[in-house]
């Protein structure tokens, strides 16, 4: 069994950078943990760090409850897969798999039988007497994460490794990745800039910004509630709706919201004044997901936001709607039925909405 856990971890390179700021990080036993965040953000440092491949500035890193800080790599019993997998080009698939485990002293027989299991699991059974040149970029992967896993680590850690292949080859790999990982029960720590890998494949992702830690929480939470305004933005296509709001709570329980120039006036049992009534007083921003936003008939009743469609984008499976509510365009997934998809833009005039999604993501003067 394998834990990581990060504690006030900092690294500053001689030059000044600050690469890694202040991060506390748990990871569990088996647990598949994503780092996720733009280039630059700090996400190879932590990974670097927790291999012994970086020392942090200051901090704790602890593997199995221990400080690892001054462990060596090899006593980490950690296996890396890199973006650049380096295969041994004059190796055949079954002697590049086997390499770590003939290093280890492990004997032939038992070592075969590793190498066929791991093999099998990644799909690569039938090309091990070949060479590395004669494989696919995707088969190429495979053999380095064969190579890597084959010694059976507690800890896995990859940075970016499947950034070389193209889009249909990576959406494979991944679901084959994280599969694998949990079948075998390894913790794995997984960086990536891609948000679409991060959510598919992580049972929770951490979101990195400028070497800060900005959100933790499972693809669900850090989707559906981000902790910062920065997460919010950062994450989904399209993109979360932000709208400044001020917040006033009456006291013969009523909210007022008001959005631009609209004020909603909404009873004190709806589910949007309880999101928002601690905020009292105050300018808010106020996250909406397109998916979040139903479009409804003009004469609906209630309070509804008002919009006018400025433009229909298609996109096959779903159409998003522009609008301008006021000052501000939002974006509306999936128009629906009553609006004619091809009317030119704006000529529909004013829609309502039945369910402003009522997410407070935070002030509106975070950064
Ligand atoms: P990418 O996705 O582009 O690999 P990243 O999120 O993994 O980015 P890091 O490689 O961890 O980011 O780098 C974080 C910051 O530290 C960057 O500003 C980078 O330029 C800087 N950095 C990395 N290594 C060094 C070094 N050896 N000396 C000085 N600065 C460094």
């Amino acid at each position: 069994m394998t834990t990581v856990a990060l504690k006030d971890v900092t690294k500053v390179f001689r030059d000044g950078t600050v690469a890694v700021d202040s991060i506390n990080l748990d990871v569990n036993d088996g647990e598949f943990m994503v780092l996720l965040g733009p280039s630059g953000c700090g996400k190879s440092t932590v990974l670097r760090m927790v291999a012994g491949l970086e020392d942090p500035t200051s901090g704790a890193v602890m593997l199995n409850g221990e400080l690892a800080n001054d462990l060596p790599p090899r006593e980490r019993k950690i296996a890396m897969v890199f973006q650049d997998f380096a295969l041994y080009p004059h190796m055949s698939v079954n002697d590049n798999i086997a390499f770590p485990l003939k290093l280890a002293g492990v004997e032939p027989t038992p070592r075969g039988e590793r190498v066929t299991d791991v093999a099998s699991a990644l799909g690569i059974g039938d090309v091990l007497a070949r060479r590395p040149s004669q494989l696919s970029g995707g088969q190429r992967q495979r053999v380095a994460m064969g190579r890597a896993i084959v010694r059976r680590p507690g800890l896995f850690l990859m940075d970016e490794p499947l950034s070389n292949l193209d889009s249909g080859l990576r959406a494979e790999l991944r679901a084959e990745i994280s599969g694998l990982t949990r079948e075998l029960g390894v913790t794995t720590i997984y960086v990536t800039h891609d948000q679409a890998e991060a959510l598919t494949m992580a049972d929770r992702v951490a979101i990195m910004r400028k070497g800060v830690l900005q959100d933790v929480g499972t693809p669900t939470q850090v989707y559906g509630r981000p902790a910062t305004l920065y997460v919010a933005a950062f994450l989904g296509s399209p993109r979360m709706n932000l709208l400044e709001a001020s917040v006033y709570v009456h006291l013969d329980r009523y909210v007022t919201l008001t959005l631009g120039e609209q004020a909603l006036y909404l009873p004190w049992d709806d589910i949007r004044s309880r999101a928002v009534a601690h905020y009292h007083g105050e300018r808010i921003v106020v996250g909406m997901r397109a998916e979040a936003l139903t479009p409804v008939a003009p004469d609906t009743p209630g309070d509804v936001l008002q919009g006018r469609i400025r433009y229909l984008e298609h996109h096959g499976h779903e159409s998003l709607a522009f609008l301008d509510i006021g000052a501000t365009a939002i974006m509306v997934d999936d128009i629906g039925a009553p609006v004619d998809a091809d009317a030119p833009p704006g000529q529909r005039g004013l829609r309502r909405f039945g369910q402003v999604m009522q997410r407070i993501t935070g002030r509106a003067n975070e950064p």
